[in-house]
């Protein structure tokens, strides 16, 4: 590797000299203000932090090819930034590194109704979208969590409560323009469906956390805004009843919009956060039925039987769009609402997924788990995926973080070997690095390392993430 020459104590001076040329070429948007640095020094839940030497705020996919050509040129790590919710430390830079801040690049480009797509610049995010669309009756589906970049979403391979119906950033992204390493401006795919021609460039970018390229557009698949929609909940007195019923619903081919899961322990959380007073801290299913009214009246009485015949307490439907709203804002809350549990705890989220089947005999060794960990956790997540999240509340300290990380190693331990993976949607960052290898193997992990080297042959990008053990910045 070129870089490997070059003595590490020149880092200091490479990235001075990058800094100190953005600052002429990009003025306020170039800042070594500690607490823009701050903010770009880590990402949520795992903490683990770094300052860049500067953050700069891209507008444009010139600016970031600018940026991009002038690290290159000096071999200075550049980590993009989204909106900074990934939850695996993506985000942390290493040493000696630049921010490359997207979010100002914000901008609908265009919106094809007749085609149902649109193209949007990589800071946007899908909030900000989404209203903007308000009036063409479409809107794009993919929901995580926190209020993230479309860029990131793509680089995550996010997804979230719509999946299960709409499926992940992964089949409704069309295209994307990207920025190379060495700053030059690439193309994938476009507008149409489906195309037969050549490698599918753009899936290898999607889920690539910022190691092969820099995004700075991309080409979405809409959705038109169903007919009608219907929300309901439905607690159990049993959380091995709640998960046998989502199981069932998808396996009887159920079209159903979003099933969600929330244990006792996070409804106890959610009723106090967000005020759903109406409710018990009972095990809940949370779902969302859409479409035209008579294929809604099918979806919601199948789903009612199931749910009756695993002993779910009477259905509660939230008629009204406020009332809808209010169910789905306290299901997105549910990390806040565990982490205010004890504001001075860490609230780790752990991310794994099984094939449907296994997915109740999962929870139920988590819940084991728990038990034995001694550690207070919440189950919730996507369980029409096969996915879900254990929210491990932990002292905010070494051996409280080592006791968390112990009871996520054995939560991954056994989504593995079931054939599941150690993570459905967050990604691999810095926290899954050291379960790639039993996940993928050797032979796969080579595939990546060689792919990593053939765009990245400097490992400027993102270094450190996803790959484990690959090619280490050597500054
Ligand atoms: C409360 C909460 C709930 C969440 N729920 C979900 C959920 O349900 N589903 C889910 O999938 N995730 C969830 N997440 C995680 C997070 O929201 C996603 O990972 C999201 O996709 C990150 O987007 P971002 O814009 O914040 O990216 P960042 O955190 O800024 O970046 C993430 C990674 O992408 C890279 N990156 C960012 N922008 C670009 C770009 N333009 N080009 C190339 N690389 C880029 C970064 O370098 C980094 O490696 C949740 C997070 C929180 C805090």
């Amino acid at each position: 590797m070129e870089n490997a020459s070059l003595p590490h104590k020149d880092a200091a001076k490479r990235v001075a000299d990058v800094v100190a040329q953005l600052k002429v070429q990009f003025g306020e948007r170039v800042s070594c203000n500690e607490s823009v640095c701050e903010a770009h020094s880590h990402g949520e839940a795992l903490q683990i932090a770094q300052m860049p030497a500067a953050v700069v705020f891209a507008e444009s996919t010139a600016d970031v090819s600018e940026i991009l050509k002038l690290c290159h040129h000096h071999r200075v790590p550049v980590v993009a930034f989204g909106a900074g919710t990934s939850v695996e430390g993506h985000v942390t830079p290493p040493e000696h590194a630049i921010s490359l801040d997207l979010s100002r690049m914000m901008e609908v480009l265009e919106v094809n109704p007749a085609d149902l797509d649109c193209r949007v610049q990589a800071g946007l995010t899908r909030q900000v979208l989404n209203v903007q669309l308000r009036d063409t009756g479409l809107f794009f589906p993919v929901d995580p969590g926190g209020e993230a970049t479309l860029g990131g979403m793509c680089a995550t391979r996010a997804s979230g409560t719509a999946a299960v119906r709409y499926g992940t950033m992964k089949e409704n992204v069309l295209g994307l323009t990207i920025v190379l390493a060495n700053g030059e401006v690439i193309r994938t795919g476009g507008r149409v469906r489906k195309s037969s021609t050549g490698y599918d460039l753009t899936s290898l970018f999607i889920g690539s956390e910022g190691t092969l390229g820099i995004i700075t557009e991309v080409q979405l698949r809409l959705h038109g805004i169903p007919e009608q929609l219907s929300a309901a909940i439905c607690q159990f007195e049993n959380l091995h009843d709640a998960v046998s019923t989502a199981i069932e619903i998808i396996q009887m081919g159920v079209p159903i919009a979003r099933v969600e899961l929330m244990d006792d322990v996070q409804m106890a959380a959610s009723i106090n956060y967000s005020g759903l007073t109406d409710l018990r801290p009972l095990t809940t299913l949370f779902f969302e039925f859409a479409g035209a009214p008579e294929a809604v009246r099918e979806q919601v009485s199948v789903t009612e039987d199931i749910a009756r015949e695993n002993n779910g307490l009477r259905f509660m439907w939230a008629d009204t769009a406020d009332e809808r709203a209010r169910l789905w804002k306290a299901r997105h809350n549910a990390f806040w609402a565990a982490k205010a549990i004890d504001p001075a705890a860490r609230v780790i989220s752990t991310d794994c997924i099984v094939p449907i089947s296994r997915l109740a005999d999962l929870i139920d060794g988590v819940r084991k788990d728990i038990a034995a960990s001694g550690l207070q956790a919440a189950i919730l997540g996507h369980v029409g995926d096969g996915n879900f999240h254990t929210l491990i509340m932990t002292e905010d300290n070494e051996t409280g973080h080592a006791r968390a990380l112990d009871l996520d190693r054995k939560i991954v331990a056994r989504a593995l070997a079931m054939g599941g993976s150690c993570s459905g949607e967050h990604g691999v960052g810095l926290g899954k690095l050291e379960f790639l290898e039993t996940e993928h193997g050797a032979g796969a992990l080579s595939v990546m390392r060689a792919l990593k080297a053939t765009l990245d042959p400097l490992n400027i990008l993102n270094p450190g993430k996803l790959l484990p053990a690959g090619p280490v910045y050597k500054g």
